[in-house]
């Protein structure tokens, strides 16, 4: 493998991602991309509805908004005939199937990028040298860019090497982990169904450029949910006492959530990140809509504060004589990768060489959906892990001044690659 010529095509490609990106659900672009270069490589990807469990779909936008994705994906160059196949939900599924007997091995890699206007500053890389996003209020503040650069690394090298392979191996492209959206899905289709072992990656994080994580510890269980409280509108002055007030309502219950109690046990969050509430001035409002989200270090924890969360719902909406209706957006459950596991993908990619320290655990921030596909597999018998790939950045992630470390990228390939090889040739 011309390993030079693959990095090249690889930050290109990566910079071209960049420079329009796709939030969860609305990955037409991408998702397009991804499926004509699966299938330049000899790949006979499914895509879309193939990939996706529709009744099992979290937080996606509304069908007019998803038409004007759709045409904006291809004004910037998607692949139309791709984007028709996909039914309105994208995601790509591939399969490498060497025909020799052996384990299945399924590879995740994330495609969509976060709600956050990139920064202007000529400081700022992407601007300085031009690919910065074109999209307002959208950015790869992530990394994903780099994660679908490096699954078609994935995708070309493995490819090249079948006849050195045995098994099988399943390449998920998935849309909507920003928000926990998008693996549940795609779990509820059984793309992970039957698989041996799963591998995830996520670059940064923290962990710097030359280092590798081989299993990352620590997310946190989520539950992302919309309130949408249901009041009565009434004249503020002339008739107030035939109002309820769904504001006020939408307050108290804001406050309300902050101070649930903490857990014994272990971490837990909750956030109300966005309240909007009313119409006007002299009018009781009679609507108001809350994003929340709670969290905890394990699932009892995330159980205690989603429900108490309710609860105060609930009775916030009882106080001021509204109803209120929760909508939920999107979940992530924990993860902990198996032992056995992370010991043999430990050697494959201390064996590479390209890595100046590879450590055995890191703890990961936030949550992460790709661990509903992990508890998928390990419970029908199979292993995976969640790894970290190192890589130094200008800016925490989802900040509208995050960069990421280019030169990780073929690293990462390689590390994903060597971890891939040796489960297949290891049964
Ligand atoms: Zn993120
Ligand atoms: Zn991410």
């Amino acid at each position: 493998m011309d390993w030079r010529r693959l990095e090249q095509d690889l930050i290109a490609l990566r910079r071209d991602l960049h420079r329009y990106p796709e939030a969860a659900w609305t990955e037409f672009r991408t998702s397009s991309l991804v499926a004509e270069r699966l299938e330049r490589l000899g790949y006979k990807p499914a895509v879309g509805l193939e990939t996706v469990e529709v009744d099992a779909v979290m937080g996606r936008p509304s069908e007019e908004e998803i038409d004007r994705h759709i045409g904006r994906a291809v004004t910037q160059g998607g692949n139309v005939g791709w984007i028709e196949a996909m039914g309105r939900y994208p995601g790509v599924v591939a399969v490498l199937e060497t025909g020799r007997p052996g384990p299945v091995v399924s590879l995740r890699f994330d495609m969509d990028c976060v709600d956050v206007d990139e920064d202007e500053s000529p400081d700022h890389r992407p601007r300085r040298e031009n690919f910065a996003s074109v999209n307002p209020h959208l950015m790869h503040a992530c990394g994903h860019d780099a994660h679908t650069a490096i699954g078609l690394g994935v995708a070309e090298v493995l490819i090249a090497r079948e006849g050195l392979l045995n098994g099988t191996v399943r390449l998920i492209f998935q849309p909507g982990e920003e928000g926990c959206r998008g693996a549940y899905a795609m779990v509820q289709k059984g793309v992970v169904d039957g698989s041996d072992y799963f591998l995830a990656m996520h670059i940064g994080g923290g962990v710097p450029s030359g280092t590798f994580g081989l299993n990352s510890l620590g997310y946190l269980s989520t539950t992302k949910f919309d309130a949408h409280f249901t009041g009565r509108p009434a004249h503020a002055a002339g008739a107030p006492h035939e109002g309820r007030n769904a504001l006020l309502a939408a307050a108290a219950a804001a406050l309300g959530l902050h101070a649930i109690a903490p857990h014994r046990d272990g971490a837990m969050r909750v956030n109300v990140g966005v309240l909007n509430a009313g119409t006007g001035r002299n009018v009781i409002a009679g609507s108001a809509t809350m994003k929340v989200e709670t969290r905890g270090e394990n699932q009892e924890i995330a159980d205690y504060v989603y429900e108490r969360a309710v609860e105060v719902l609930n009775g916030a909406a009882a106080m001021y004589g509204t109803t209120v209706e929760l909508e939920r957006t999107g979940a992530g459950t924990t993860a902990c990768g198996d032992a056995e596991l992370v010991s043999l993908a430990g050697e494959a990619v201390r064996a590479l060489n390209c890595f100046e320290e590879v450590v055995e655990t890191v703890r990961g921030g936030g949550s992460e959906d790709a661990t509903w596909m992990m508890r998928r597999v390990q419970e029908g018998g199979g292993q995976a892990t969640y790894m970290a790939l190192g890589s130094d950045i200008a800016a925490p992630h989802h900040n509208g001044r995050f960069d990421l470390d280019e030169r990780s990228i073929v690293p990462g390939v390689r590390a994903m690659v060597a971890v891939t090889e040796r489960l297949l040739n290891s049964k």
